[in-house]
């Protein structure tokens, strides 16, 4: 039975690799939709938590509280600065941050200390073509 879904779960991972950046479940299933796969919404919910789960893709909540999944080239503790505009997602290292986690922590008697910090802006290309919208308009 588990193994009747395994090709499912193959293409979201693939379709998630595809995807430039962080995209949520819906997106992710609009795009399968469209290559006609015949997978489901829920099928596609279920397998995205399953990567995330098992590390093979990262999660976070947009500023609105949508969940976004993007399958990361890196493995590590990392960062993401992403595009709220085409969702180009870039993984920073924050040294500062990691400093400043970990002392903050322990001042406060804090231990095993985790964070997850990631930055929704627009992106240079975004922002440049705005800015020359707003010129036009
Ligand atoms: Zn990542
Ligand atoms: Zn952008
Ligand atoms: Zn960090």
């Amino acid at each position: 039975m588990v193994q009747r879904n395994t090709w499912q779960r193959d293409r979201v991972r693939e379709a998630l690799a595809e995807s430039r950046g962080f995209v949520s479940a819906q997106n992710l299933h609009a795009t399968l939709r469209e290559e006609n796969t015949g997978i489901g919404l829920a099928t596609v919910y279920r397998a995205l938590a399953g990567l995330a789960a098992q590390g093979d893709a990262d999660s976070l909540q947009s500023p609105e509280g949508e969940a976004l999944y993007r399958a990361c080239s890196t493995s590590g503790h990392h960062h993401h600065l992403i595009c709220r505009n085409c969702g180009l997602t870039v993984e920073i290292a924050a040294t500062d941050v990691e400093q400043w986690a970990q002392r903050t922590a322990s001042q406060h008697g804090f231990t095993h200390a985790e964070h997850v910090v990631d930055i929704f802006g627009l992106c240079a290309a975004c922002t440049q073509a705005r800015a020359s919208e707003r010129a036009d308009g």
